[in-house]
């Protein structure tokens, strides 16, 4: 299983990873992006399904904001 969020702290609103992902990303009034399922708190894995978009979000993101893990992140950083 892969989990993802945001690292809202370095995303620079540039709007890709919805592009790419729309059911993975979303963005706030401000343009900073979340994780749709979890509310950005990396709890629902990707789905089989989601998992090339998913990679061609996490590799286009200008900051590397995009987190990926294979544990649920509420279990590594509690932070949203
Ligand atoms: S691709 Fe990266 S910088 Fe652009 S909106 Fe998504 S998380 Fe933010």
């Amino acid at each position: 299983m892969h989990y993802t969020k945001v690292n809202r702290e370095i995303c620079i609103a540039c709007g890709l990873c919805q592009l790419i992902a729309p059911s993975l990303y979303e963005y706030d009034k401000d343009g900073i992006a979340y994780t749709v399922k979890d509310q950005n708190k990396g709890t629902m894995p990707i789905q089989e399904q989601e998992f090339e978009s998913f990679k061609k979000a996490y590799t286009s993101c200008p900051t590397g904001a995009i987190l990926r893990s294979t544990a649920p992140f509420e279990d590594l950083d509690t932070q949203s």
